[in-house]
This record gives structure tokens, C-alpha cells and sequence, in this order.
């Protein structure tokens, strides 16, 4: 079996923990790649998915874990992951000695580095690997991975997330994939929040939208958040405003990761005052009940509809 990168890889038995929106079309890339996969997941609908698919069930985390080449993990948050692999009979008790461990839930980096941490000093070798790509990207087998870890960690790794993604940057040490991770969603909030802005004041000034879009795509206002996901219907016909706002990437995602943002400048004393009032902002819509709707939506509110939908 070749990947990605025209090597042939080794078949391993990989346990794959947590089988929600991501973590199951990852593990059904892995299986099709021809690995057997080992789930667990709380949810007994993930785990009767993960056998469809042709993978086997475990009943436990240790089970899933126990004889294992590689754990992967893909879990909603720091708690979750510290439990998976510190608590009794979870997978530092369990995993074969010097196996791989890749986390690629996105987590606060604090949590990150204390795991790897104690998965250093009990001999395995250890990646966060969290992803940018969605759903989408999940299933299609184009995910990017930023991956922090040591050098040897992350060649091991590679093959593996290369046949669940396209692209695979190593990012340093330990904590820095989740470190790349939260600063380039930072970026992102703030940038469709700015973008947002703009367009409610040329609303205001008698300044058509597709105008805007037609000067500030090609000057200096020119980003992402503009050119391809666009926030108000109209010039970027595939961008969530022309379907009601339907996700993409939901206001919920986009608050979990500006918060893990605010913890980590709080706990390394970065100054980032523009991520904070991206936060608050996001957390004020949300509160409004508009968590479900794509992050983009947050130019209803800026453009001064707060009523939820
Ligand atoms: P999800 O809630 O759909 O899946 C998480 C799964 O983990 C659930 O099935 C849950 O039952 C399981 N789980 C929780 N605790 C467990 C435990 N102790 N043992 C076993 N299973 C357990 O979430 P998701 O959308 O798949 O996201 C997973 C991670 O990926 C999150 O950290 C998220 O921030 C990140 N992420 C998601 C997206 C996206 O578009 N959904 C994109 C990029 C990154």
C-alpha cells in the first residue's frame, strides 16, 4: 500500500478513540488505507458505525488500547484527552511499550504538553496532531495536521496522517500544533468579525456590498474571510451566506477555540486584545441561541439583527 508520499507503509493495529463528526470518517480512511482499526467510543451508535465500516469494537479504552501500534485520538476537549490517557486502565496503562500516541482533538496547550509530558517519561512517543479541514476534509481524506513533537515522533506519524489528510506540517515541539492551531483561529475570528464590520458600515454609508467586495478583494482589506467565505450573500456564491448560514464551521467551534486562545495568552502573558472582544463577541451570539449557525452569521448581529433565528 503506498501513501501519499509513495512510500509503502507498514499495516499496523491502530485503537481510535472517539468516534464523533471527525474521529469516524478519520478512522474510515484508515481502514480503507488497510489498517485494522480498534474503536471506542461512548456512544454505542459510533461504535455500530465504526463495525459497519469494517472496524472492531472494543469495550473500553484499555481494550481499544492494549496490543496497539498507534492510538489516535479525537475528543471534544483537555479533560476528555487527560482521562483517555492518564486515568487507571486508560491508554498509558494499556498501550504496548513504545507505541505511537497521536492526539488530534484540539485541546488547551497546557493540557497538550502535560500528556506529553507523561507519555515521554513512560516511553512513548507522542504527537498533537490537531486538524483544520471540517467534516469535509474528514471524509474526503484532505485534513491538514499541524503537528507538534519531536522529530523522530513526527516521521512516525507521518504515513498515518497522511492517509487521513493532504497536508502535514511539523510545527516544532510539544504543544505547538495546538499552539498553531488556536493562533491561526484567532486570525480567523477576528478577520471575519473585521470583515463583518465593513460591511454593516458601508450598509450605513449607501455603499452597494458587491462594491466593497469589488475594491477590497483586490486592495490591502483583502483575506480570506472576505474572498472565500464571504459573510453577507452575494459575491462569493459558495460561502455559508447564501445558505442561511448553514455550517461550515459552526459559531460553537469558533468560540471553543477563541477561548482556548484567551487561556493560552492568559497563560503565557501574550497580549491579545482584539482576540479577547473576538471572544466576547462570539460568546454574546451564541448566547443569543445562534451557536448552531455558521461563524460567518456573526454579521447579523454586527449589522445590528440580534434576534435569534
Ligand atoms: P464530536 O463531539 O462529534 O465527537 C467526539 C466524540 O468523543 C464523541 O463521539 C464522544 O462520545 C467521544 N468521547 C468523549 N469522551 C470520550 C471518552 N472518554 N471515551 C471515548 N469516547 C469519548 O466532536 P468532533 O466534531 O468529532 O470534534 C472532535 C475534535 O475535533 C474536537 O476537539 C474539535 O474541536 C475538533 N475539530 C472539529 C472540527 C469539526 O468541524 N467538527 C474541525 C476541526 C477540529
Amino acid at each position: 500500500m503506498n501513501n501519499h508520499y509513495g512510500r509503502r507503509t507498514i499495516m499496523s493495529r491502530i485503537a481510535f478513540i472517539g468516534l464523533g463528526n471527525m474521529g469516524l470518517p478519520m478512522a474510515r480512511n484508515l481502514l480503507k488505507a488497510g489498517h485494522t482499526v480498534v474503536g471506542f467510543d461512548l456512544a454505542p451508535q459510533s461504535l455500530a458505525a465504526l463495525a459497519e465500516a469494517g472496524g472492531v469494537i472494543a469495550g473500553s479504552v484499555g481494550d481499544a488500547a492494549s496490543g496497539a501500534d498507534v492510538v489516535v485520538t479525537m475528543l471534544p476537549a483537555g479533560r476528555h484527552v487527560r482521562g483517555v490517557y492518564e486515568d487507571a486502565g486508560n491508554v498509558f496503562d494499556t498501550a504496548a511499550p513504545g507505541a505511537l500516541l497521536i492526539d488530534s482533538s484540539t485541546i488547551d496547550v497546557d493540557s497538550a504538553r502535560a500528556v506529553a509530558a507523561a507519555a515521554a517519561a513512560r516511553g512513548f512517543a507522542m504527537v498533537d496532531a490537531p486538524v483544520s479541514g471540517g467534516t469535509g476534509g474528514a471524509a474526503a481524506g484532505t485534513l491538514t495536521f499541524m503537528v507538534g513533537g519531536s522529530d523522530e515522533a513526527m516521521e512516525r506519524a507521518r504515513p498515518y496522517l497522511s492517509q487521513m489528510g493532504k497536508t502535514v506540517v511539523h510545527t516544532g515541539g510539544p504543544g505547538t500544533g495546538q499552539a498553531a492551531k488556536i493562533c491561526n483561529n484567532m486570525i480567523l475570528g477576528i478577520s471575519m468579525i473585521a470583515v463583518s464590520e465593513a460591511f454593516a458600515l458601508a450598509d450605513k454609508l449607501g455603499l452597494d456590498r458587491q462594491k466593497l467586495f469589488d475594491v477590497s478583494s483586490t486592495s490591502s482589506g483583502q483575506c480570506w474571510s472576505l474572498t472565500t467565505y464571504c459573510p453577507v450573500p452575494g459575491p462569493v456564491p459558495t460561502s455559508p451566506a447564501n445558505r442561511d448560514y448553514a455550517p461550515g464551521f459552526a459559531v460553537d467551534m469558533m468560540l471553543k477555540d477563541l477561548k482556548l486562545a484567551q487561556a493560552a495568552a492568559a497563560s503565557s502573558g501574550a497580549a491579545t486584545p482584539l482576540g479577547a472582544n473576538a471572544a466576547a463577541l462570539y460568546a454574546l451570539f451564541a448566547a443569543a441561541g445562534n451557536g448552531h449557525l455558521d461563524f460567518s452569521a456573526i454579521v447579523k448581529m454586527l449589522g445590528g439583527e440580534v434576534s435569534r433565528r
